[in-house]
């Protein structure tokens, strides 16, 4: 599209008076005439696309952060500060699958990846086997590169959603095959353990002899920074939580979301056909599955630090149509109200300060000596677990049937984490809750206020040119 568009035009002028000066502007000139929302126009179409997603994002878990900020940084959430952004198109999105009111990840990323429901657990495959072309399909046949960054393995369901077709999630080794056959051309995340071992269908070396430059640490990844194709694994699953990044120094070479999002934009902003990047805060789900209070608020506020990045992309490269929402909620987390009047709610959101690891550190360290250590557990979360607390712990620990020891400490300690950051919950499980969407840029005029997930895939394609017939 002409760079003298409309759409190019409103952005050079906002990029010279600067965005709150362009806010007030507008507010003033049309006090009679209702909020005022600029949009691009109705014709307008977008080079680029960048899909932020956070996983398993309650409401009450971005307003438990958002209190904090203001709490402790005196400041909002960058989330809260896109509602004032002059150019937002806002819906409330509809999350539900195919097979159920509450989606699993799969499906919610198959509906946006291929604009259909399926059913939980599938990828871009309906119930009767038969596979929908995903997104990146159809940018790769437009001439534009695509990329995934995620805290979770590579090829976990939410970047798994535009790019693979398979029956079952859990057939990872298969999805990082298609990645490789299907030629993503950024890949930053975890899950190196489905490119290497027997088992893998895909190889570290399969990928660099198609031109990927392979980085595993954080220097790596500087360092190869603008490297047109990137497969970036820093870790043998998920990369470890925020929280834990920042508190343990053996995890300094891990890069973060953020970092990871902005060697993509160097990568794949050199394309002069235009890029379409997924980026997912993949964390807050299990953290919301763990019930952990400090892991989820760290790792929120990661996600959230890539909401300026994406804004000030826009700016450079206007012609890029920028969504941000969450795939379901997670947990039902919530702040409560505490104490009398309400009044310990606030200092709750400072007492979780002195949280300096998640549960699922403290299940590493704990299984590495197969021993609860009730010391490094309060060092870690400021709780002094009673002696039946601590045998409860131990005697999880100990039964072959645990799964999840991290989630078992939360439940066994409930209470006192309760007291002691005013979050609640749920359950342990994904929630049917509508969920915001934010868009900006071209072709984000044509979101409805009210959209279902699987309505989305039908904006992007219209808004990027993509040929369904291709
Ligand atoms: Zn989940």
């Amino acid at each position: 599209m002409s760079k003298l568009s409309p759409s190019s035009n409103r952005r050079q002028f906002i990029k010279g008076l600067g965005l709150a000066g362009v806010a007030a502007t507008l507010g003033a000139s049309s006090a009679n005439a209702g909020r005022i929302r600029p949009r691009a126009p109705k014709s307008a179409m977008a080079k680029n696309l960048i899909f932020l997603v956070v996983d398993g994002m309650c409401t009450g878990t971005h307003s438990f952060a958002h209190h904090w900020s203001l709490r402790n940084r005196k400041k909002p959430l960058n989330w809260m500060q896109l509602y004032e952004q002059p150019g937002l198109t806002r819906a409330l999105q509809d999350t539900a699958s195919a097979s159920s009111p509450v989606t699993d990840s799969a499906a919610a990323a198959s509906a946006w990846g291929c604009g259909q429901r399926v059913m939980n657990g599938a990828l871009n495959t309906d119930a009767n086997g038969n596979s929908m072309t995903p997104l990146f399909t159809y940018a790769k046949a437009a001439g534009k590169v695509t990329g995934l960054v995620t805290t979770c393995r590579i090829t976990h369901a939410t970047p798994a959603g535009f790019v693979a077709n398979v029956k079952k999630r859990g057939m990872e080794n298969e999805i990082a095959q298609q990645y490789n056959e299907r030629e993503v051309d950024v890949l930053l995340g975890g899950g190196s353990r489905f490119f290497e071992g027997e088992k893998a269908l895909t190889k570290v070396p399969d990928f660099q002899n198609k031109g990927y430059q392979f980085v595993q640490t954080k220097s790596e990844l500087e360092s190869q920074a603008g490297n047109p194709r990137l497969l970036g694994l820093f870790a043998k699953s998920h990369i470890p939580y925020a929280i834990d990044r920042q508190n343990d120094g053996a995890m300094a070479e891990i890069p973060s979301l953020p970092e990871m999002f902005r060697a993509a934009l160097n990568s794949l902003s050199q394309s002069k056909d235009g890029f379409v990047l997924q980026v997912e805060g993949g964390r807050v789900d299990h953290a919301g599955h763990g019930n952990d209070p400090a892991a989820i608020l760290h790792e929120l506020l990661e996600f959230d630090d890539c909401v300026p990045i994406a804004l000030e992309y826009l700016k450079i490269d206007p012609d890029t149509l920028l969504i941000i929402t969450t795939d379901h909620g997670t947990g039902g987390c919530q702040l409560n109200g505490v104490g009398s009047g309400y009044s310990d709610s606030g200092p709750a959101l400072e007492r979780i300060n002195d949280m300096t690891a998640s549960f699922e550190a403290l299940e590493h360290k704990f299984k590495a000596t197969g021993r609860f250590d009730p010391e490094v557990f309060t060092g870690a979360t400021g709780i002094v677990p009673t002696q039946e607390q601590a045998d409860a712990i131990q005697a999880t620990m100990d039964d072959p049937e645990t799964t999840y020891l991290s989630s078992e400490m939360t439940g066994i300690v409930a209470d006192a984490l309760f007291q002691k950051t005013a979050v609640g919950w749920t359950s342990s499980n994904h929630t049917s809750e509508c969920v915001d969407l934010f868009a900006f840029g071209p072709g984000s005029d044509r979101i409805e206020p009210f959209i279902n997930n699987n309505e989305l895939f039908g904006v992007m394609m219209q808004a990027l040119n993509l040929n369904q017939g291709a």
